[in-house]
Formats: C-alpha cells, sequence, structure tokens
C-alpha cells in the first residue's frame, strides 16, 4: 500500500509499505478521509519523535479486515478510530484527567513503524482496546469527510466543558483556522455570546456559516473589542486557538477579573511572559485542555453524526482534499496557511 512516510524533520516521502498484519481482537481498516493536525504538522517541523513513523490520526473508512475474536464489527462497516483510549481505571482516569493516563498515551494505530496513527496510508491496523472502546460506527447517511472531525471535535468539546461556560457570558476566541472555528461554534452552543479574532476576512465567512457573528479584524485593537462588548469589563473567556506564545498576553488583557484564559494550540515546551499579578490580584485563571475526553464520546459522536444532515456540516471546514501520492503537498499547504486554506484532508 502507499503511505506517508515521516523519514525525519521536514522530510515526509510517500512510499510504498507492507499493509498492516492484524492479530486477534483487531481490525484492519481501509481509510478513506485523515485530517491533517497541528500535532502532526508539530511533529513533522520539530523531530520530537524517532523516525520512521506514519502519522494521521482524524481518520474515516470501512473494516476491511477483522481479527479472531472481535465482536460487533464486520467487513463492510463504516468506522472513525480513535488513536488514543486510556484504561479507565489509573489514578489520573479517575481523576477524569485522560490525556495523563499511561495507557492512553500509547497509541493504538498503526499503518507500520512506531505506531503514531496512520491515517496518513491506505490501511491501519486498530489494536485490541481502541476497537473495543474507540472504533465508532458510522451511519450510511454521514458522510467519511463529516465522521474525520469526530475526534478533533473531541478535543475542542472537552475544552468547552472544561470552561463550564454560562449563556450570560462572552467568549473570545483568538483564530479561526478549524479548530478555533470548531471551538467557538461549540461555545456558541451554550448560549454564550462568541466574539472571533482572525486576520483573514475569508475566514470570518467559513465562520459565519456555524452562526458566528461577531468578527473581530486582528489586525484591530482585539482587546478594546472586547470590552466594547462587555460593557468595559472584558470577555469572560478568552480561548487561544493559534500556537506561539504572543498572544497569551492579548488574551489576558481581554479578559475582566475573575475570567479565564484557555490555551487551545501551546503544544511546544518552553517560556512565554505573562503578568503574575494578573492570576493572583486580578484573579485571572489561566488554563489549558489537550487532547481526547472519552467521558464526552457519546455526546461527540451523536453531535457530529446527527449534526451532518442540520447544522453542524463539518465538511465546510475542508478546503482542500489530496490524495495519498499528493499527501507531501498536503502537509506543505497545512503547514503555510493561506486566507482560502482550512482543514486539509488527504484521502487515499
Ligand atoms: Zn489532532
Ligand atoms: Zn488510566
Amino acid at each position: 500500500m502507499r503511505a506517508a512516510v515521516y523519514r525525519g524533520v521536514n522530510d515526509v516521502r510517500v512510499e510504498s509499505v507492507p499493509v498492516p498484519e492484524i492479530g486477534p481482537g483487531e481490525v484492519l481498516v481501509k481509510i478513506h478521509t485523515c485530517g491533517i493536525c497541528g500535532t502532526d504538522l508539530k511533529k513533522i517541523h520539530t523531530g520530537s519523535h524517532s523516525a520512521p513513523r506514519i502519522f494521521g490520526h482524524e481518520m474515516a473508512g470501512i473494516v476491511a479486515a477483522i481479527g479472531e475474536g472481535v465482536s460487533g464489527f464486520k467487513i463492510g462497516d463504516r468506522v472513525m478510530a480513535y488513536h488514543h483510549i486510556p484504561c479507565g481505571e489509573c489514578f489520573y482516569c479517575r481523576k477524569h484527567t485522560f490525556a495523563q493516563c499511561e495507557t492512553y498515551k500509547i497509541v493504538g494505530c498503526t499503518a507500520g513503524f512506531e505506531p503514531s496513527g496512520g491515517g496518513f496510508a491506505e490501511y491501519i491496523r486498530v489494536m485490541d482496546w481502541i476497537v473495543r472502546r474507540g472504533l465508532v460506527k458510522i451511519p450510511d447517511d454521514v458522510s467519511f469527510e463529516q465522521a474525520s472531525f469526530i475526534e478533533p471535535v473531541n478535543t475542542c468539546y472537552k475544552a468547552i466543558d472544561l470552561l463550564k461556560l454560562q449563556p450570560d457570558e462572552t467568549v473570545l476566541v483568538i483564530g479561526q483556522g478549524p479548530i478555533g472555528i470548531l471551538l467557538a461554534a461549540l461555545a456558541r452552543r451554550t448560549g454564550a455570546t462568541v466574539l472571533t479574532s482572525d486576520l483573514y476576512p475569508e475566514r470570518h465567512a467559513i465562520a459565519a456559516k456555524f452562526g458566528l457573528d461577531h468578527p473581530l479584524d486582528a489586525r484591530g485593537d482585539v482587546v478594546a473589542a472586547a470590552k466594547a462588548a462587555t460593557e468595559g469589563r472584558g470577555a469572560d473567556v478568552a480561548l487561544v486557538a493559534v500556537g506561539g506564545n504572543s498572544l497569551i498576553q492579548v488574551a489576558m488583557n481581554a479578559i475582566r477579573s475573575g475570567g479565564r484564559v484557555m490555551l487551545f494550540a501551546a503544544t511546544q515546551h518552553g517560556e512565554a511572559p505573562f503578568d503574575p499579578a494578573a492570576v493572583c490580584m486580578d484573579e485571572k485563571t489561566l488554563m489549558g485542555s489537550y487532547s481526547a475526553s472519552v467521558a464526552i464520546q457519546d455526546e461527540v459522536t451523536r453531535l457530529v453524526l446527527d449534526g451532518y444532515a442540520k447544522d453542524f456540516d463539518l465538511t465546510q471546514l475542508i478546503s482542500h482534499r489530496f490524495s495519498i501520492e499528493d499527501a507531501v503537498a498536503a502537509i506543505e499547504m497545512a503547514s503555510n496557511p493561506q486566507p482560502d486554506s482550512m482543514k486539509i484532508v488527504i484521502q487515499p
């Protein structure tokens, strides 16, 4: 089969590799659509992980083979697969901080080499604990493209859940790439007022399809705009949905005393400036959310599958589709976002 193989920093090559073999309790899935996630790009560009690997984890496809003892699935079933599922029993699982569970950190889907998702390939092997708890059936009337958003929506839903938004609150979402729009759209569903900030009108136009009707030009004074929308107080919540640390201070300045800032794209360790008195004296909370949660899996599945025919058609976020042969170009485009590029998917 063909696969986009990570061979080292900034080095991904489309190669022929063996179709993965499956064992008892495992399932082989033929990938239809796999979205490119910012964390895939981070790994490719920083060399944070050893090579070779096959990345990709926002995936949906068709069951192509079934291992001994698998129940509940048959060849031909349409599915999406989570690549991380926690043990459910350890200290961190009991505290519902699933992303810190040691079992969660083991990747349960692979197209070969060190398991890393594998969605940038024609087939993936889904390991037994994922088959039991992280393989989700897709009804015939929902597209694979829509289903490929289940994992990223889960990560966004988890962040919004943690914020415990109230309908009388105002939320500022900084960054309107596909993840920023997802966060904003989910925040809006709580009844909160949502302000969205981005450099590009093209992105605000897509956000508007999700009912996001308070666009702010990021070149302007976003802090002043957040205050103007809240009787001078500042937003109750700011979500930072762009990488880099330069917007943390903007987000802190844009919220009221006692408000909270959620970091959603700060996936690289380092140091960032912030005002400690804003946390202490102004009682502002700086928080983060990472990866998905099994606790909300059913709600998220319903939202994405039922929303397809209603007001939550996420395929509107897809701007470019690439074949596996053009996976390198896909990764290149995702790494250099343009005003008209949103979610980029690979369709082997
Ligand atoms: Zn991801
Ligand atoms: Zn655990």
